[in-house]
């Protein structure tokens, strides 16, 4: 709490206490996270994840990290093969965005829109990610969870276009089908895909976070529209069965 109270004294805050523009530390907790997924590449994304774009985005900016050097966009810096672009987005930041990292963000203008890839999730800085988190007393309030969240985001972009991935997903489905709950398929699928990702990086990366991840599995929750819990408990039998 005090913590958070210094953060905030030294930067502007919104109504809801927790930091809401991009420092150089959540920059650098940003990379962390492309690094973790990279060095993840050979065993989950064996063709490649960097044609897929990663914006960290805060209350007024969007950082656009891109292996493509040519977008007609102000240049901020650069980071391994990145460019890294940076121009305002002129939207309105709602606190549940200030906690995410997702494959969308409502607020991207259209002309931005238009020339970054097609493939691309957004995520919020760690600081104010990691302390929304913890008011909600998630396993998502950890630097590890912020880290490996970015492993998650570019599983659902990877699985969007990459076909081999199918194999995997053909092994998913009877335990897809098996679920009974109200839940979109297209979207379990899809997070069953990611939450299977962010395990292994997590197993691999964040020892203590995939034991995190694995305690969730086993809890019981109704409202799972979307299909994370649903998405992670079939992960988890997934990687289960993996095992040597
Ligand atoms: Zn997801």
């Amino acid at each position: 709490m005090a913590g958070c109270l210094v953060m905030c004294l030294a930067q502007a805050c919104l109504a809801g206490g927790y930091p809401d523009r991009a420092t150089g530390a959540d920059r650098r907790a940003f990379q962390e996270g492309l690094a973790a997924a990279q060095k993840m590449q050979p065993e989950i994304f064996p063709d490649g994840i960097g044609h897929i774009d990663a914006l960290l985005y805060d209350a007024k900016d969007l950082y656009i990290y891109s292996q493509n050097e040519g977008y007609p966009l102000p240049k901020y810096g650069r980071w391994k093969k990145y460019t890294i672009y940076r121009a305002p987005h002129g939207g309105l930041v709602s606190e549940r965005y200030m906690a995410i990292c997702i494959g969308g963000i409502e607020f991207m203008p259209k002309e931005i829109q238009a020339v970054i890839a097609e493939q691309y999730f957004a995520c919020a800085p760690a600081g104010s990610f990691q302390s929304i988190q913890r008011q909600r007393g998630s396993i998502y309030q950890y630097r590890e969870g912020y880290l490996a969240s970015i492993i998650h985001e570019y599983g659902h972009q990877y699985m969007e276009q990459e076909p081999e991935v199918l194999a995997i997903v053909h092994k998913m489905m009877p335990l897809v089908d098996a679920v009974t709950e109200a839940v979109s398929k297209d979207s379990l699928i899809s997070e069953t895909f990611a939450n299977w990702c962010e395990l292994q990086g997590a197993r691999r990366l964040f020892p203590k976070q995939y034991q995190r991840m694995l305690d969730t599995a086993e809890e019981d929750r109704k409202d799972d529209r979307y299909g994370h819990l649903n998405g992670l408990k079939i992960a988890v039998k997934l990687l289960d069965d993996d095992a040597p």
